[in-house]
């Protein structure tokens, strides 16, 4: 799932498997479906 964080008081869409960061939540979400980083379990 996408966490929102903010820095430089933007607001960024963070991916919690990598950490990747995105401007757009859309895009942090499009990024997570394919995400091949190790990470918290897909399936809880
Ligand atoms: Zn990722």
């Amino acid at each position: 799932m996408v966490s929102q964080t903010t820095r430089d008081e933007m607001t960024w869409y963070e991916c919690e498997y990598c950490g990747l960061l995105f401007d757009s939540q859309e895009d942090a979400r499009q990024h997570e479906q394919n995400c091949d980083a190790e990470g918290p379990s897909y399936i809880q």
